[in-house]
């Protein structure tokens, strides 16, 4: 059986969606939306270890929060970075030992689902990485000049993409200090391992694991769960 740890970002503050607490912390029914989303992950016999990390100003309320829940999975709680990437970073500094396959998941999308984190699992042991993804429904058009767009994308080999994104260890510990030397900062994972070279594999998935961006998506997520229990 693979062996694989999973580090959940849920550091950045971002948006609040009218509340005073960051997204994560808002629930779905009783459920909040981080405990959903590693929950699914705990589930997995193939995930030993699951790192969680957490705005600075919440780690308190956070690990509270995964003891109350009885996630056991959960080896560490730990203070965020900057950006998305350097949460990601310390995440993997804190691993209790290397895994064969380290998975990625935003911890505000907690629609996901285990045929999903089985699919980039498989896929990332046997590709070295994978993401989910689904194809685009808009025409996407790439700007010029500000507020003028030049041109018009091939919709067909468009691919929205999501998490979780899954890595061999050894090569995803590899892409971040490469980015790292260079100054680079990616807004996914994949993109970290994409500039050194390494075609990564496209799982599809499913336009339900949204990322919880808007109040919009709230609302949807929240409509999913209330009809899915
Ligand atoms: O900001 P973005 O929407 O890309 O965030 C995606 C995920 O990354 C969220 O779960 C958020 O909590 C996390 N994040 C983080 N550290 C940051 C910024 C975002 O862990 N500095």
């Amino acid at each position: 059986m693979v062996n694989v740890a999973v580090i959940i970002p849920a550091g950045g503050s971002g948006k609040r969606l009218g509340g005073v607490l960051p997204k994560q912390f808002l629930r779905l029914g009783d459920t909040p939306i981080l405990v959903a989303s590693v929950r699914v992950f705990e589930r997995l016999p193939e995930v030993r270890e699951v790192v969680v990390v957490a705005p600075a100003a919440y780690v308190t309320r956070t690990t509270r929060l995964l003891k109350r829940a009885r996630l056991r999975k959960v080896s560490c709680v730990i203070a965020g970075g900057r950006e998305r990437q350097d949460s990601v970073r310390l995440g993997l500094e804190h691993l209790s030992a290397a895994p064969d396959v380290i998975l990625v998941h935003d911890a505000v999308r907690p629609l996901v689902t285990a045929q999903m984190i089985r699919g980039v699992m498989m896929a990332a042991k046997k590709y070295g990485a994978a993401v989910v993804g689904v194809p685009v429904k808009d025409t996407i058009k790439l700007e010029g000049k500000k507020g003028f767009y030049t041109k018009t994308l091939p919709r067909h080999l468009l691919w929205a993409v999501q998490t979780p994104q899954g890595f061999l260890f050894p090569l995803f510990r590899h892409a971040h200090v490469k980015a790292a030397a260079a100054g680079v900062i990616g807004t996914d994972d994949a993109a970290l391992v994409e500039r050194l070279g390494v075609p990564v594999r496209i799982v599809q998935g499913e336009q339900r694991n949204m990322k919880i961006t808007t109040k919009a998506d709230l609302a949807l997520a929240r409509a999913w769960w209330r009809k899915n229990r």
